[in-house]
């Protein structure tokens, strides 16, 4: 199988057909549920069951592919919250390290994976094996996700 860059790079990138500007904000999607909300961001605890803790950190502001392309206001807000979010998954889940992901290879919209990494891990001393999700991943139990969720919503000091 060979392996490309999205179709449409370049209209991607100035945000025409982006699915991250074109998804709406909500409490819980398919991909997971949200945990932190701010006027320019969303964080939501992962559905799919790839790494326990697993955070995704997405900028809900403008249309923004590189995050030098943020005020300077508005990158003290993003990488405050990615920070704020890091530090609650790190004391919640407690991992050996937390990983910080600003990728945008599949989908170049801003956004950030966090992702715990443990002593029991899929490539201890080396990045995360990440591969782009399809939504064919297993999932974790809806309990379980949402009493995580529960756990870092009142840590981030959210609802
Ligand atoms: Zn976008």
């Amino acid at each position: 199988m060979s392996i490309e860059w999205p179709a449409d790079w370049a209209n991607l990138t100035r945000g025409i057909g982006c699915v991250m500007c074109d998804s709406r904000r909500a409490d819980a999607d398919d991909y997971g549920v949200r945990i932190f909300s701010s006027e320019n961001i969303d964080a939501a605890l992962q559905r799919a069951d790839i790494q326990r803790g697993y955070t995704v950190v997405l900028w809900r502001g403008r249309h923004i592919t590189e995050p030098f392309e943020l005020t300077a206001a508005e990158s003290a807000e993003y990488w405050g919250a990615v920070m704020r979010v890091a530090e609650a998954l790190m004391e919640y889940y407690r991992p050996l390290k937390m990983n910080y992901e600003t990728l945008g290879n599949s989908v170049p919209h801003l956004h950030t994976h966090l992702l715990p990494r443990y002593v029991v891990d899929p490539a201890p001393g080396r990045p995360f094996p990440l591969l782009p999700q399809n939504g064919s991943e297993p999932k974790i139990p809806d309990a379980d996700l949402h009493e995580q969720a529960e756990a870092l919503r009142r840590a981030l000091g959210g609802r």
